[in-house]
């Protein structure tokens, strides 16, 4: 069940939600931002449970009053859902029994890839056709006597269509509330952000990780699972993808491997391995989106892992990476892994920007030969 007391840490949001409901002040707009591994939707859906809750109790919701009843279920009648969607003649309406089912069986815990892993299919986003029915919706009254309430799930799908939501957010139907909630506010308009009451989602800690990878993943062995919690970064969905990743076909430990092997002695092999880097690129471009970014940000974490056992001596990598660490760790200095850094970031908002990845990835590997080999390709530079 989703309530307060089930939802993972974050105790000081809790309160100040708990707090805010109490004073009837309630602001009617809300954005839940947080990693959905955090528990962002359970957060949101647990504060929507204490609003509606006929037999509120003092830190939490009843559990068992009709509206609790209906919320749980996802089936309460003056809560309407919007969530990407994948074609434009099946949109939230008709996608609500998958979504209750994706709720009930992952506990609120699940993010837009598992939504799209669910349907088989990658091209998620908030239509435009969604945003009048959200304003015809808000327009009318409650059935009930509450409130009228919107959540808009995966927020930051909804692009430039979010203008339109703006009148509406800046001048409710009193008894209305939106729930926005999204991972990151990176794609969001300032102005929907203005608008909003935001409460952060904090990462998970590592304790928690730890003991429900171990519940969870037991068969994962002690290596996988320790390296699981440190690559997670406080957000559970990480942490178990992370330990099924070495289960499935496409290994990001085994791409990196690639893809960096295809630039070692890039400066006096003249490009001898750079079909490692080529072959990994076609892989790579073959994959979703999400699997490309999370691939790049696994990039992110061997570079800081590098950064680390170059200052420290000490890093949390597999033993696999700890290889290819070690062979970076005397060849690449500071500087180097900042504009490492850089140009992999960049490649993340192209994943993003829609641009095509095989290319993408293709000059990632290349501006990154020239950097981890500055010299080399300073000269391929002048002789161009
Ligand atoms: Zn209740």
């Amino acid at each position: 069940m989703i309530s307060f007391e089930n939802v993972i840490e974050n105790e000081s949001l809790k309160t100040s939600l708990i707090t805010q409901v109490k004073s009837d002040k309630l602001h009617h707009a809300h954005l839940f931002v947080g990693k959905m591994g955090m528990g962002t939707l359970p957060m949101a859906m647990a504060f929507l449970k204490y609003i509606y809750c006929s037999d509120r109790k003092t830190n939490d919701s009843c559990g068992s009053c009709s509206n609790c009843v209906k919320i749980e279920k996802l089936s309460h009648i003056d809560i309407h859902f919007t969530m990407p969607s994948f074609k434009i003649d099946k949109l939230s309406g008709e996608l609500m029994e998958d979504f209750r089912a994706i709720y009930s069986e992952k506990s609120g815990i699940f993010d837009s890839k598992d939504w799209m892993d669910h349907h088989g299919q990658y091209n998620a986003t908030i239509r435009a056709k969604e945003i009048s029915d959200i304003l015809n919706n808000m327009s009318m009254t409650a059935h009930g006597n509450g409130y009228k309430t919107q959540v808009i799930w995966m927020v930051e799908e909804m692009g430039l269509e979010s203008n339109k939501i703006l009148k509406i957010l800046e001048e409710p139907n009193s008894e209305t509330i939106f729930i926005l909630i999204a991972e990151s506010m990176e794609r969001l308009l300032p102005t929907i952000i203005s608008r909003c009451n935001i409460h952060r989602m904090e990462s998970i800690s590592d304790t928690f990780i730890d003991n429900y990878v171990r519940e969870h993943r037991s068969k994962a062995s002690e290596d996988i699972l320790v390296n699981a919690v440190r690559f997670a970064n406080g957000d559970l969905i990480e942490a178990i993808r992370y330990i099924d990743d070495f289960d499935s076909e496409f290994s990001l430990e085994q791409a990196l491997r690639k893809f960096m092997r295809g630039l070692t002695k890039f400066e006096t092999r003249k490009f001898q391995n750079i079909n490692f880097m080529l072959e990994s690129c076609e892989d790579l471009a073959g994959q979703n989106k999400q699997l490309q970014v999370k691939f790049l940000e696994f990039m992110l974490y061997f570079v800081h892992q590098l950064m680390r056992y170059k200052t420290t001596r000490t890093c949390s990598a597999s033993e696999v990476l700890m290889a290819v660490i070690q062979h970076y760790e005397s060849i690449v200095e500071l500087d180097q892994i900042e504009a490492w850094m850089k140009i992999v970031d960049n490649n993340i908002r192209a994943v993003y920007g829609n641009a095509n990845m095989k290319i993408s990835f293709v000059s990632l590997g290349i501006e990154l030969g020239r950097i981890l080999n500055r010299k080399e390709f300073e000269m391929i530079s002048t002789k161009l």
